[in-house]
């Protein structure tokens, strides 16, 4: 039987929050046996849980809210803590976001690492699915299908882009070297309506791979040629981290994002005839 796990000691990144563009402090610390993954805006002095049933707004990555408070762009952080299975882990913002970094989830892994990863005295539960759930919206579409291991894959068709398809069977190493160092990518088209809308302020060369109409601008940062493919399953392992304990499942999604994946989730626990509890 699996131990839940959490950090060994807390550890601290400073940067620039995405869509806010302020500079974030972010101290990711050692949390008790079975309290999950919380952030606490200490701005605010609220604490949010990072669960499904908390997601507002999924426009442009997934925010959590409680009351007045919220937190954005929790979804590579939150894939990051899945890829090191953490289940117990206090998040301190003194912004509205955690700090983009490098626009994937490798900077937050070997900031996690580097804490160090600490046995709590309890088990770890897994959420198996037994039933297909599906969730559509469009052409966009998500499903979690019973299979006996983790896995994701992922299938989308952008312009400029065109097609890519990609499978990833769920290990911490496979995650590490195949998804976590995918980055986020956005069209340079979008990005003046974005900044007018005070959103992806923080976006720059140096964290996001940026698109115009003949390709990727900044080339030389790019890490995959199916780049793009692999941080929408990042995306995908993030969201579904708000399921608040590991999932034992096949998710395959097309063209989907934030949104299908949390309608996807709130489908799930919608019938306790979907999922049964199991040691992870
Ligand atoms: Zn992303």
């Amino acid at each position: 039987m699996p131990p839940r796990h959490t950090l060994a000691h807390p550890v601290t990144a400073t940067g620039t929050a995405l869509h806010a563009g302020v500079q974030v402090t972010m101290t990711c610390a050692p949390a008790a046996s079975g309290s999950g993954i919380v952030f606490r805006r200490a701005d605010l002095n609220a604490d949010i849980a990072a669960l499904y049933s908390h997601v507002g707004e999924t426009r442009l990555g997934t925010v959590l809210e409680s009351g007045s408070a919220k937190v954005g762009v929790v979804e590579h952080l939150m894939a990051a803590t899945a890829g090191l299975e953490i289940d117990d882990m206090l998040v301190t913002l003194d912004g509205p976001e955690p700090p983009i970094l490098d626009g994937d989830a490798l900077s937050y892994l070997i900031l996690l690492e580097s804490a160090g990863m600490a046995e709590q005295g309890e088990a770890r539960t897994a959420i198996q699915v037994v039933r297909p759930v599906t969730v559509e919206s469009g052409d966009a579409k998500a499903s979690l299908l019973p299979d006996d291991r983790l896995s994701y894959s992922y299938e989308l068709s952008f312009p400029v882009i065109g097609e890519q398809f990609y499978q990833f069977a769920f290990t911490r190493a496979g995650f590490k070297a195949e998804i976590a160092p995918a980055r986020t990518f956005g069209f340079l088209s979008e990005l003046e309506a974005l900044n007018k809308m005070n959103l992806a302020k923080g976006a720059s060369l140096a964290n996001t791979l940026a698109l115009d109409a003949t390709g990727v601008v900044n080339r030389q940062t790019q890490r995959f040629a199916d780049e793009f493919v692999r941080h929408k399953i990042l995306d995908a392992i993030g969201d579904m981290a708000l399921a608040g304990a590991p999932l034992i499942a096949r998710f395959e999604g097309r063209k989907s994002g934030h949104a299908t994946n949390n309608a996807l989730l709130r489908a799930l626990f919608s019938d306790p005839a979907n999922y049964r509890l199991t040691q992870a």
